[in-house]
């Protein structure tokens, strides 16, 4: 692929030869014939397998359907990548001592995913019939059809749901410091949440602005214990305790924020250039509402560890889990789904595994 597709350098990564993991047996799947599935051709719409998203959870399903010989096909949306793409520093993916940039760490999930053979497709899936098999869905005009699907499609940042916030959005108002704190060199920025993400954001942020203040509707922080102290002991950032934004203030650009003490309800202005939204998100789930059961927030329903209702249609990732959300309980719930898929591809005669150790 192009590898500055995702606006990062290209990174070169060493091919061993296909070497597999320690004590594992190279993979070997034979592809049926006169199965219930439709055989693969190249450029062809249709899959054994089809993914859709490509975060975490739906790359790491692609590397394992890939290694299995299943020719994933992952339709990972229009901006690919997941909320790992508007990441700064990730320090606790295992294997990066160092850490990494989330953008950077997707871009070598899909670059794992497409040297076994995963085909990207950038389009945000528009609309899914899974009413019969082969299932069907659709994205920027053109159908595709699917042995089998498994939804990966996260979650995505929630906003406060302010008039001025929205048209105020890219001129000043972001959820996304990775991607414009750039633009706030010397500056004055708020940011709004108590959770991991605001406190990463404001971190983050303090590499550009002269002062990041940290508006929390509460008296306590709900993320890890490590960042909030981070947070704390930066000079930079000042942290403002049961505080709401009532209002963002600007005609053209972020000018200041209406603050709302929670406690009195008494209101004030003050002057800021930008406001980041770290608040939390919302799961990606309205084309499959006609199909698949969600919960009382939202989430997907999984039955199984991945299975859900119809079956042939597995779920992975930040779809279905509020509870961990983690980049790396993603990555291995996407590889669950990615086992799950092939043994019911197998069961269902579209696929047959020939080694016992094929992962
Ligand atoms: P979160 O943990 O749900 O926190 C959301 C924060 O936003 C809470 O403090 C909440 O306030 C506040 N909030 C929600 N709606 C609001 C509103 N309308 N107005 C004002 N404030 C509002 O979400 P998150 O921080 O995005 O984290 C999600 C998950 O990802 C967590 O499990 C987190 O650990 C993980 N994560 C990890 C990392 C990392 O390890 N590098 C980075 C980011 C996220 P209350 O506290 O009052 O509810």
């Amino acid at each position: 692929m192009d590898s500055t597709k995702l606006g990062f350098p290209s990174i070169s990564i060493v091919d061993d030869g296909g070497s597999t993991e320690a004590g594992s047996q190279p993979v070997a799947v034979t592809q049926k014939s006169g199965g219930n599935g439709t055989q693969p051709a190249e450029g062809s719409n249709h899959g054994k397998v089809v993914i859709v998203g490509s975060g975490p959870a739906g790359l790491t399903a692609a590397i394992y359907a890939a290694r299995a010989n299943l020719e994933p096909i992952v339709i990972g949306g229009f901006i690919p990548g997941g909320q790992l793409m508007i990441t700064s520093d990730v320090e606790n993916y295992p294997g990066f001592p160092e850490g990494i940039q989330g953008p950077e760490l997707m871009q070598k999930f899909r670059e794992q995913a497409e040297r076994f053979g995963s085909r990207m497709i950038d389009a945000d899936v528009e609309r899914v019939d899974f009413s019969g098999r082969p299932f069907r869905l659709w994205a920027r005009g053109t159908e595709y059809t699917a042995d089998l699907v498994i939804v990966a499609t996260g979650a995505s940042a929630l906003w406060l749901g302010l008039d001025n916030e929205t048209r105020l959005r890219g001129r000043g108002v972001s959820a996304c410091a990775t991607c414009d704190g750039f633009f706030f060199r010397g500056k004055k920025v708020g940011v709004v949440g108590g959770g991991d993400t605001a406190l990463e954001e404001a971190s983050f942020l303090t590499r550009f602005a002269n002062e990041v203040v940290m508006l929390h509707r509460r008296d306590k922080f709900r993320g890890s214990k490590i960042m909030q102290q981070r947070a704390i002991d930066n000079p930079k950032i000042d942290v403002r305790w049961n505080t709401e934004v009532a209002d963002v203030l600007g005609d053209e650009r972020v000018e200041g924020l209406r603050l709302r003490d929670t406690s009195t309800g008494e209101e004030q202005d003050e002057a800021m250039d930008g406001l980041f939204v770290a608040i939390g998100y919302k799961p990606n789930t309205d084309v499959f509402r006609d199909w698949l059961d969600v919960d009382d927030k939202g989430y997907l329903v999984v039955v199984d560890e991945t299975r859900t209702k119809i079956d042939g249609v597995f779920v992975a990732g930040d779809v279905h889990d509020h509870r961990y959300r983690q980049a790396v309980t993603a990555a291995a719930d996407g590889c669950k789904a990615a086992i799950d898929a092939e043994r019911w591809l197998e069961s269902q005669g579209i696929a047959e595994v020939a080694t016992a150790t094929a992962w």
